[in-house]
């Protein structure tokens, strides 16, 4: 695991420091949206329905660190909602990603067909403004202690925006409704729109599968406006200690799709509707699969073509029975990996009919020996595109 400082180009861009002035003067104070902005908002969302306002703790100047939590009242799916996590504002002249997760929250509290949908199959938990102490100071990047929270959240002290975010990360995590996708919201200097994509080197080779397929499933309703995921690939030098997605990647490994979003830094942004549709129609596709069209919106509500209903026992201790539900005939693929990505067994049918399909698992290795106590990621693929991932516990 390195932590190599200087292999790390910096996300953001380089700081500008007389760009960051002007867009000061052009948008006025707070870079356009200060933190009474946010209150004024704030109150007006709180007025829906299925607006949740908690308070997360403070900044180190006391503000307070604001979480909206959004979700229908009901669902059309039965059991827990996947839970998508967003937060932005970390780095406070960033404001243009700021406005895209603004209309993301705008869609969420919409009468329209597609908010309805997300509210109804997913939960989101916003942070609007993580540093709201660096944007009244109009620091660019750091919070009040001149510290940037972003880079920061492997220091030997932490600061106390990073703290909070990382105990609500642990609580959700031990919660009924752990988190799915975390979205960490910035604006880069030096491109258009795209995602900060981790190599393999930094984290797993089916993690990068599965961050290829989350940025190809959002670049699907936007593809002339975000960059492919190879045009920011970082970590190819191992884990740097430094990120919020490091802290997620070391905790939570497969499990959580966490990405920097990064949005046009500049006089020139735009299309944040649009942006924000795509992230929340992509970050539902990765969860869920399989698009059809409402309203002029690519959203899923049909079944799954093919879906991993669960396993038991799980954890287990030498064989698990794993549940498939098929919707639509076609090949079935399930292989199973450890941790490193390396696959440790597969099973193909060329054929299958719609219907429900159980596969016993003798978790063995070639010599017939059980395999190590640990974690696997059982993966489902349906005429070859994946579908469906789930957890299994080998505890020996
Ligand atoms: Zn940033």
């Amino acid at each position: 695991m390195a932590d190599d400082y200087d292999d790390e180009f910096d996300k953001c861009g380089i700081l500008d420091h007389s760009l960051s002035r002007l867009s000061l003067q052009v948008l006025g104070d707070h870079w356009g949206y200060g933190y009474d902005s946010l209150l004024i908002d704030l109150e007006r969302w709180a007025q829906s329905p299925y607006v949740r306002l908690d308070s997360l703790g403070t900044s180190v100047q006391g503000r307070t660190l604001w979480e909206m939590t959004i979700t229908g009242p009901d669902s059309t799916t039965t059991g827990i909602k996947p839970v998508v996590y967003v937060h932005a504002r970390t780095h406070p002249n960033e404001v243009q990603a700021w406005w895209v997760t603004r209309e993301m929250i705008k869609i969420l509290l919409s009468q329209s067909s597609l908010g309805r949908h997300l509210r109804d199959n997913l939960i989101f938990h916003i942070i609007p403004m993580y540093n709201p102490d660096g944007v009244e100071l109009e620091y660019p990047r750091q919070n009040a202690n001149y510290v940037d929270i972003e880079s920061n959240w492997y220091s030997t002290v932490l600061e106390p925006e990073v703290q909070v975010l990382r105990n609500r990360f642990v609580e959700l995590m031990n919660s009924e409704t752990p988190v799915d996708v975390a979205l960490n919201m910035h604006s880069s200097i030096s491109g258009t729109r795209f995602f900060v994509c981790h190599d393999q080197a930094g984290t797993s080779p089916l993690y990068f599968d599965f961050e290829k397929r989350y940025i190809g499933e959002v670049r699907s309703f936007y593809p002339h406006g975000i960059e492919p995921w190879y045009y920011s690939v970082t970590w190819t030098a191992g884990t740097p200690l430094r990120y919020p997605e490091s802290w997620w990647w070391l905790n939570h490994h497969e499990d959580v799709m966490a990405l920097t979003y990064e949005d046009n830094n500049s006089m020139l942004a735009s299309a944040f509707d649009t942006t924000a549709a795509a992230l929340l129609n992509g970050s539902y596709e990765y969860i869920y699969g399989h698009p059809v069209s409402i309203d002029g919106f690519k959203v899923g509500t049909t079944p799954r073509e093919a879906r991993l209903i669960g396993s038991y026992p799980n954890p287990f201790n030498r064989s698990t029975k794993i549940q498939i539900d098929l919707q639509i005939p076609g090949t079935l693929e399930m292989n199973v990996y450890n941790l490193r990505g390396e696959r440790v067994t597969s099973f193909r049918q060329d054929y299958a009919e719609p219907g429900l399909y159980q596969l016993s698992w003798q978790a063995l290795d070639a010599a017939g020996q059980t395999l190590p106590s640990g974690m696997y990621i059982c993966r489902l693929l349906h005429n070859s595109r994946p579908k469906d991932a789930l957890k299994l516990l080998l505890l020996k």
